[in-house]
């Protein structure tokens, strides 16, 4: 028997929220004696990349190289990852919680009768039956799931479980998928990126400015502190209503919600509907003139001053770095 793990990859990297879900399968089978963790990668990536899957605790990777499986074809990796499942003799299938993750489970959870659960924050509780805990409300609230259907697939939360490094390579295996016309009933033909800038939902750091920064003129340090950083930029919702920054930037209930691994709030008050943009980020640091401000409540980190000391005295010190 066997945990099998859908992986995501882009440019040649797995993603790190794949990785995630490698961890926790890991963990799962040592919990649940499974076995051993296959991972399952798609597409054109390198035999490298797929062997260092290893390090988060997969013993196999299943390549299933047909070109055709790069772009991401919905239809066509959930078929795939059912025929893995079934090759690998599988009851469990754990994914990253993502757009791509969400479109392959739930056509996957029908080829495969499982009951798919989503946002799992934790491992599943089997002390009586089978109970899974997972985020909801945007971060706000956990709801306990129970599930009695013997197939089961679980969307881990980006940021919810700790990477595992330790483990050896894993073996690569190529495996041949087969595909249907059906399977590619829909398909990306092309992508391109907007910007040459960091993709802010996809950004492991990002440097958000608020109303604080009183105009559009001020944001060239935000953008400075960015670079320094290796980060996408963001923004509270009214700077992006008023035109200082395009609408793709707005974080928050209404806008993108992101799950970097560091979040840095300038000279935003953090009303809840932002909050509930930034609630999974995993380190929260907070710039703000007004020590009462609600941000520093939910902040691991919060400096109380003057941003526009404060920002280029940080970015200098991180260049020196
Ligand atoms: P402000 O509330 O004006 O706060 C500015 C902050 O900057 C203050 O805390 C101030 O102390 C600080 N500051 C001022 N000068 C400096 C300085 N020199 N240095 C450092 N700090 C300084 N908002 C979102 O962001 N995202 C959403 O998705 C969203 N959705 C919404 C949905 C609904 C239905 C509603 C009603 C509201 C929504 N909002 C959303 C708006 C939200 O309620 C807040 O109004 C908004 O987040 C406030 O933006 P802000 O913090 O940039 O501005």
């Amino acid at each position: 028997m066997s945990i099998l793990v859908y992986i995501e990859h882009a440019e040649g990297k797995v993603k790190k929220t794949s990785l995630e879900a490698v961890s926790f399968a890991n963990a799962l089978a040592a919990k649940t004696g499974e076995g051993e963790v296959v991972a399952l990668a798609l597409g054109t990536i390198g035999q490298d990349e797929l062997a260092s899957v290893g390090k988060a605790g997969a013993s196999k990777v299943l390549h299933g190289s047909d070109d055709r499986l790069t772009a991401g074809v919905i239809q066509a990796h959930a078929s795939a990852v059912a025929q893995a499942f079934e090759k690998v003799g599988a009851k469990t299938v754990v994914l990253a919680k993502s757009s791509l993750g969400d479109a392959v489970a739930a056509r996957l959870a029908i080829k495969i009768n499982a009951a798919l659960v989503s946002n799992v924050v934790e491992l599943p509780d089997t002390s009586a039956g089978y109970k899974v805990k997972r985020s909801i409300f945007t971060g706000k609230a956990f709801a306990e799931t129970e599930v009695t259907t013997e197939n089961k697939i679980l969307a881990i939360k980006k940021n919810a479980v700790d990477l595992k490094t330790d483990g050896g390579d894993a073996t690569v295996e190529t495996f041949d998928v087969s595909l249907s016309d059906a399977d590619f009933a829909s398909k990306i033909t092309s992508t391109e990126r907007a910007t040459g800038e960091v993709l802010l939902p996809e950004a492991d750091i990002v440097v958000s400015g608020g109303r604080g920064l009183k105009g559009p003129e001020n944001w060239g340090m935000i953008e400075d502190l960015a670079k320094t950083l290796g980060a996408a930029t963001g923004c509270s919702k009214p700077v992006s209503d008023i035109g200082w920054r395009p609408h793709h930037e707005h974080v928050g209930q209404t806008g993108v919600k992101v799950a970097p691994s560091l979040y840095i709030a300038i000279g935003i008050s953090g009303a809840i509907q932002h909050l509930a943009g930034v609630n999974s980020s995993k380190c929260i640091v907070v710039v703000n003139k007004d020590p009462e401000a609600p941000f520093f409540k939910a902040a691991d980190y919060g400096i109380v001053g003057d941003a526009f000391e404060v920002v280029p005295k940080l970015n200098e010190a991180l260049k020196a770095e």
